[in-house]
């Protein structure tokens, strides 16, 4: 035992009891954007019985060349929490990735194994009960992944403390800018529109804006959001277009999904709200958070995602990578997320004219059988609906107004 323990001390620039970074076998795809964080070291071991090369992969999910690890060799490599290192060989194939955690660790650069499993949770046809019990099983596992049980779990949750900081009146409705507490230690800001004439209790939708979109963003040029105000529907807004992380051990999908249920907090919080009838809805990245936050909070009675429905295999390439985190792609696939929503209201919709890379109705009409499978055995086939819209990466409104008329009992 003496002579291992001074085996391990010896070893150059490796910290006794440091921790052994999880390898992400190429399997699941290319490795998320590195997102900024704290300065740590790694200790890269290559143990593959082959020469490799060193990616570090940049905010924008490009790579940059730290160059050769020649098999056997190890080097301690200066990096920071959240980034993201790819490791290929040496003609440049990848072979799989490591996401450095906070305190850094041993990459130990593993030899070739079996393929790992995929989308290990995939749905498929099964009773009614069982079908719950599949659920209640994936959510708790996507709420780890997500890092999101701690915050999800607490008991007492944490006090919103919401403050008005301004408010103007808009045609029949009130526009407030609004702050409260996402964590004990971080406030964030949103919209709040109320409608001035309230015939309680009203329902209410969060809207969610797409990459580099603001809490602003659905209102603007007359957007779907400010429709809905119209219409007399409460609605809350937040930014989540965020490419970074907040607080340490968190992951930014999930301080993105969380952001999103405490806009739900807020709704639940006002009196002119009716609880049981929030919905969901947003276009692009607010269409992923739209199937997210009805995905894992079960208070979102109908969710209208646009411009997203997908399968995986599509966002690895051509697209910013800020959908993945690690272990996703070993669970599921978009379809299971997804399949959360049932046996509620969940309506998808994909332009005819989205361009060809992106997000065509003919995926998503192959991801949406996958979905369909769920609300059949849940005995409610008619809660899924689907719209191939004329236009391009866009939400069509009129079919999100009638949407939440029905659903939301507008
Ligand atoms: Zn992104």
């Amino acid at each position: 035992m003496r002579k291992l323990l001074s085996l391990i001390f010896i070893l150059p620039g490796v910290v006794a009891g440091a921790t052994t970074m999880e390898w992400h076998a190429m399997e699941t795809g290319l490795p998320p954007n590195s997102i900024s964080g704290t300065a740590v070291e790694i200790n890269f071991e290559n143990r593959a019985g082959r020469d490799v090369q060193l990616y570090w992969v940049k905010y924008n999910g490009t790579l940059q060349p730290y160059g050769g690890l020649k098999a056997g060799e190890s080097r301690a490599q200066k990096t920071y929490s959240n980034a993201s290192w790819l490791v290929s060989d040496m003609g440049g194939r990848p072979l799989g990735y490591f996401r450095v955690p906070s305190g850094g660790g041993l990459a130990m650069i593993p030899p070739r194994t079996g393929e790992p499993l995929l989308r290990s949770m995939k749905y498929s046809p099964r009773t009614g009960e069982q079908a719950l019990a599949w659920q209640k099983q994936l959510k708790s596992s996507l709420l780890r992944l997500l890092k999101l049980d701690a915050l999800v779990g607490a008991s007492p949750g944490i006090a919103l403390q919401a403050r008005t900081l301004s408010t103007r009146e808009e045609g029949s409705y009130f526009f407030h800018e609004i702050e409260f507490n996402s964590t004990a230690k971080v406030r964030i800001r949103a919209v709040l529109t109320v409608p001035k004439v309230i015939k309680p209790p009203c329902p209410a939708v969060v809207v969610i804006a797409g990459h580099s979109g603001t809490r602003h963003s659905c209102y603007e040029d007359n957007g779907f959001a400010t429709v809905l105000a119209e219409k007399g529907y409460v609605t809350v807004s937040t930014k989540i277009s965020q490419h970074s992380l907040r607080e340490e051990g968190r992951t930014m999908m999930g301080e993105r999904l969380w952001d999103l249920m405490r806009c739900v907090d807020l709704l639940v919080s006002c009196k002119e709200v009716d609880p049981a009838r929030i919905g969901c809805a947003g276009n692009s990245l607010g269409g992923e958070m739209a199937m997210w936050l009805g995905a894992m909070d079960k208070r979102i009675a109908a969710t209208l995602s646009a411009g997203f429905l997908t399968r995986m295999d599509q966002l690895e390439q051509n697209h910013c990578r800020c959908w993945k985190f690690p272990g996703l792609r070993k669970v599921v696939d978009f379809p299971e997320i997804y399949s959360l929503n049932a046996p509620r209201p969940l309506m998808c919709q994909n332009g005819l004219k989205e361009r060809p890379t992106w997000f065509t109705v003919p995926l998503a009409r192959a991801a949406l059988k996958e979905i369909k499978l769920i609300y059949n055995d849940l005995g409610v086939p008619q809660n899924l609906e689907f719209v191939a819209h004329k236009g391009g990466h866009v939400i069509e409104i009129e079919a999100l107004l009638r949407f939440f008329a029905a659903r939301l009992r507008a």
